[in-house]
């Protein structure tokens, strides 16, 4: 056990992320937090890559999509997805070594056509699902708010879209979870239990007041539907276990020139899957004034801690994710966590960058798979 020296002091800025890597491993906040070290691993991963590509896209669309017609957004979403995967890109590019890259390239393409099914996926179920129900105020709307002002601490965020509801006329908070995480994990998980949640609801209330409803999670899965194959007969095939949607269907049939009239059996399959295992859904969470409070206090009680944080490494296999820093961090239990050793470790494997967060909450999320 080591008391650091560096700590929380003034003027900091404190994450969800921060709140729940501290809780889970103080270790790992040690070197991923940007109150911190703030290092992530050089290479960001494929799940990671099409997480961000993902993001960046539906922030770009969805903050003009619901004014242009309807015709026009699937191309649209597509321009999204270009700019923001040559964006993606060229920070690689400048961040990695030729040979890191060209290792990266391996799956580079492969990323894109995933993004670009998943993300025209989305569109479609927008049509129904989401520009009827509600209007985009913002996207990507960053926010600081006072947590402890005595202690110059203010909490931090950003979520990724402002809506107003049409109906009610409320103000609800969007975030994206691109995962492969079951449905039933977000429905049941993060009403009850997510910290994210209650911690933006606590927040944005200081900014927008009661008018602010609660959150919702636009939960997408990170795979596109499978599109259906014709079989050697000239006939689509009617497998039981295509994970799909009638929507994915029905155009394949179109454009194999069968006729969808003729596969009655398999739109009420699909449609019965889709409900149990949807590609989009929007979880709507709300909090009692309650819950928020005693939420508030225990986010206080994990700061105070981080004021003069004792950094240990937590593995027990509760809250060890084997994260990325699993080498440095063994070598930290042998070493000392500020000795030159782990020191040269942690600057050729990781790096300072934006990837921070959202890697973290990836580890925190792929663990409960
Ligand atoms: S490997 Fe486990 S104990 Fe080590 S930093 Fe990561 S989560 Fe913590």
């Amino acid at each position: 056990m080591q008391l650091l020296e560096q700590s929380v002091t003034t003027d900091s800025h404190v994450h969800i992320s921060d709140i729940r890597t501290f809780r889970s491993c103080r270790q790992r906040w040690y070197f991923s937090s940007p109150m911190q070290l703030g290092l992530s691993p050089r290479m960001p991963g494929k799940a990671l890559f099409l997480g961000t590509v993902c993001h960046d896209s539906l922030d770009r669309f969805h903050i003009i999509a619901a004014d242009m017609p309807s015709a026009r957004r699937p191309a649209y979403m597509e321009q999204c997805l270009n700019e923001t995967f040559q964006n993606e890109l060229n920070r690689l590019r400048r961040l990695l070594t030729t040979d890191e890259m060209n290792e990266m390239a391996i799956d580079i393409s492969d990323i894109f056509d995933k993004a670009e099914a998943i993300l025209l996926n989305h569109v479609a179920w927008c049509e129904t699902n989401f520009f009827t129900r509600f209007e985009v105020e913002a996207t990507e709307v960053d926010f600081v708010v006072p947590l402890m002002p005595e202690h110059g601490v203010h909490f931090a965020g950003r979520y990724d879209s402002l809506l107003r509801h049409r109906n009610t006329g409320r103000l609800w908070l969007l975030d994206y979870k691109v995962s492969n995480m079951p449905i039933v994990w977000y429905t049941q998980y993060l009403q009850q239990l997510d910290d994210q949640a209650k911690a933006y609801v606590l927040a944005c209330r200081q900014i927008y007041g009661r008018e602010l409803e609660g959150i919702a999670f636009n939960v997408i899965r990170a795979k596109p539907p499978t599109v259906p194959k014709v079989l050697k007969s000239g006939e689509m095939s009617r497998a039981a276990n295509q994970d799909t949607t009638w929507a994915v269907y029905e155009r394949a049939l179109r454009a194999n020139g069968l006729s969808p009239a003729m596969y009655h059996d398999m739109r009420a399959q699909l449609e019965e899957r889709e409900e149990q295992k949807p590609f989009n859904t929007l979880v709507m969470i709300t909090f009692t004034d309650e819950t928020l409070e005693l939420f508030e206090r225990s986010m206080k009680q994990t700061v105070r801690e981080m004021l003069r944080p004792n950094i240990y490494p937590n593995p027990n296999f509760l809250n060890c994710k084997m994260c990325s820093f699993k080498g440095p961090c063994n070598t930290a239990m042998q070493h000392g966590v500020d000795s030159s050793i782990v020191k040269r470790e942690l600057a050729e494997k990781f790096v300072v960058g934006r990837y921070v967060q959202d890697a973290q909450e990836l580890l925190e999320t792929s663990s409960k798979d």
